[in-house]
């Protein structure tokens, strides 16, 4: 892969994670970039495409094109069009939606009947992207993996600010609803928060509050939904993550990886990670459930799945 050099955050300032939950948290940006990787790269294409509205592409566009994700050419004058493109580094978000649409496949009720699916065209077979450990190659699930906070990574500057977040009245900055599950987990400053500390190890009420420095009544009403979507499940005073909550861990490393990739803070990385089996620095990699192959875009067929099921 070709990768460009870090952007530099300031010291003390927000760090790599916080900038990439404040950017990648959001519905329209990731609905954006999934259909550039499916070869959109046209504003009336994105506008047929999604149901979204003038004003929220153009602001998403933008925003992506500053971040670097995208790159911006004219293809005509008068009135100017432009051409958008996947940058390196917005064509290395690509695992981050292959995870997601893994959980939401697998875990999210319904979801596998409207998704369209993957095909591997290595070893001909329909795919699910599983976690595995680019140093030794063994498959990896949270258990596997010991995290531990970095020179960046105290839980202030974790938190993205809420810059997409507001909802205006007339819907526009509202969500999608494309991918509820996923928002409900990875869309929202405090639910970031919440499950990264559940990843952590956190367990008890005042351990999440401690860490998220938000209040009791922010922190339960997280709490209280993370349970209905059954990720955690309260044990006595415990929230555990469920399954459905530890199958998530790809979307969080894929995302964490990503940040580290292209932002960095001046003190060090927000999180180091380490494969607990082969001791070496834990960096995620999605490989094909068939075959145990690495997963790259080239390779994967993305079948619809009404047209195939179609007779
Ligand atoms: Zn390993
Ligand atoms: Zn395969």
């Amino acid at each position: 892969m070709t990768e460009g050099p870090r952007t530099p955050l300031p010291a003390g300032g927000q760090n790599a994670v916080a900038v990439t939950f404040g950017l990648l948290g959001d519905e329209w940006t990731l609905l954006i970039l999934r259909q550039a990787h499916l070869g959109v790269s046209r504003y009336q294409d994105w506008r047929e495409q999604l149901p979204i509205s003038d004003a929220v592409l153009t602001a998403r566009l933008a925003r992506l094109t500053e971040h670097g994700l995208l790159t911006r050419d004219a293809y005509q004058q008068r009135p100017v069009r432009y051409e958008y493109r996947l940058a390196p580094r917005g064509l290395a978000v690509w695992p981050v939606l292959v995870a997601i649409w893994g959980w939401e496949f697998r875990w999210v009720a319904g979801r596998r009947e409207e998704l369209p699916w993957m095909r591997h065209r290595s070893c001909g077979r329909d795919s699910e992207p599983v976690l595995s450990c680019a140093s030794c190659g063994e498959r990896a699930g949270p258990r596997d993996v010991r995290s531990v906070i970095g020179p960046s990574g105290e839980a202030a500057r974790c938190i993205p600010a809420a810059v997409t977040r507001r909802r205006s009245t007339s819907g526009d900055a509202g969500e999608a609803g494309l991918f509820p599950e996923t928002m409900a987990l990875i869309g929202n400053r405090w639910s970031v928060a919440l499950l990264g500390a559940a990843f952590l190890g956190d367990r008890r009420f005042g351990q999440f509050q401690q860490r998220l420095g938000a209040p009791p009544t922010m922190v339960a009403d997280r709490l209280r939904t993370f349970c209905a979507l059954g990720v955690l499940r309260a044990t006595g005073s415990d929230y555990r993550l469920t399954a459905k909550g530890r199958a998530f861990f790809p979307v969080v490393m894929t995302l964490i990886d990503w940040g580290q990739r292209w932002y960095a803070a001046p003190e060090g990385p927000t999180l180091v990670s380490v494969h607990r089996s082969c001791g070496r620095e834990f960096l995620p990699r999605l490989v094909c459930s068939e075959c145990g192959e690495r997963l790259v875009e080239r390779d994967v067929l993305v079948v619809d799945g009404a047209r195939a099921g179609a007779p």
